[in-house]
């Protein structure tokens, strides 16, 4: 079976720094891949070039076999690569609810284009959503009185309305206490299990990386340096030396 997405030897340079160099893996359907690295490893700028907002210097990005790369970031969101943590500008001045109802929307038109009723308000799609995310009571509030948590659910609910086969989520739990961190990958898993859609995530929190990664790539000044389960991972010398060096247990909390 084709992989969901495969990243065949990505690769760029900002001035003299390869911020991403040769870097190949797979992703498979459902599946859960954390890409980790200290700060300054490259992930971002993977993740920038999959999603088409960065221009590749060279290799591949293959969603479902098909060459996505130097394809703009709407067409590649339309294929149904989704990304979490980028509210729109007027959240804030929307209820929940018409703000699931707003992305929506978006995904008809796009998907439909012409020939899809303009009336379509999908409130009862959007109400589904906000069920699934464990928001529902929370639907006709304003937005911008949200907890940030609860903001973090909604736009989860907000990505799934695009219903995604990939979800690429860069730090989707910065600024969460532990607890929350925990309660949104949970959330996310159960999500993304239920409905088959691949996710690759970053995070800095190594307990919430073992907890929900199906498997990890591990990034160090660019390069992929190692692959495989958390056990794996763990026990890899490279990995000890290069990311987790000082004297430190991979346990522990990773910066960057
Ligand atoms: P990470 O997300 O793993 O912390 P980044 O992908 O953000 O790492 O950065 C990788 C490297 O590329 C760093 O050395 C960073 O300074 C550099 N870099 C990232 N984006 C830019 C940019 N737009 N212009 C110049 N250098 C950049
Ligand atoms: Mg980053």
């Amino acid at each position: 079976m084709t992989p969901l997405l495969q990243v065949r030897g990505l690769t760029r340079s900002f001035g003299g720094v390869r911020a991403v160099d040769d870097v190949s893996f797979d992703l498979g359907h459902g599946e859960l891949l954390a890409l980790i690295g200290p700060n300054g490893a490259g992930k971002s700028t993977c993740f920038n070039m999959i999603n088409g907002q960065l221009r590749a210097d060279a290799g591949d990005v293959l969603l479902e076999g098909e060459i996505i790369t130097s394809k703009k970031p709407r067409d590649i969101w339309r294929l149904g690569v989704g990304r979490t943590f980028q509210i729109a500008a007027t959240f804030h001045s929307m209820t929940v609810i018409e703000n699931v109802q707003m992305a929506l929307i978006s995904h008809a038109k796009r998907t439909f284009r012409a020939w899809r009723p303009a009336t379509a308000h999908f409130r009862d799609e959007a109400h589904a959503l906000l069920a699934q995310v464990g928001m529902e009571t929370h639907a006709d509030r304003p937005s911008s009185v949200l907890a940030y948590g609860d903001v973090k659910r909604i736009e989860l609910a907000i990505a799934l309305a695009n219903k995604p086969k990939l979800l690429l989520m860069d730090e989707p739990t910065a600024g969460m206490a532990p607890r929350e961190r925990n309660e949104l990958m949970a959330l996310t898993k159960r999500l993304v299990t239920t409905n088959k859609i691949g996710v690759l995530f970053t995070e800095h929190s190594m307990d919430v990386v073992f907890a929900f990664a199906d498997r990890m790539i591990v990034l160090a000044r660019g390069k992929l340096i190692a692959e495989g389960s958390g056990e794996a991972v763990r026990a890899d010398p490279k990995v000890r030396e290069v990311y987790f060096g000082s004297g430190r247990t991979v346990a522990q909390h990773v910066p960057g």
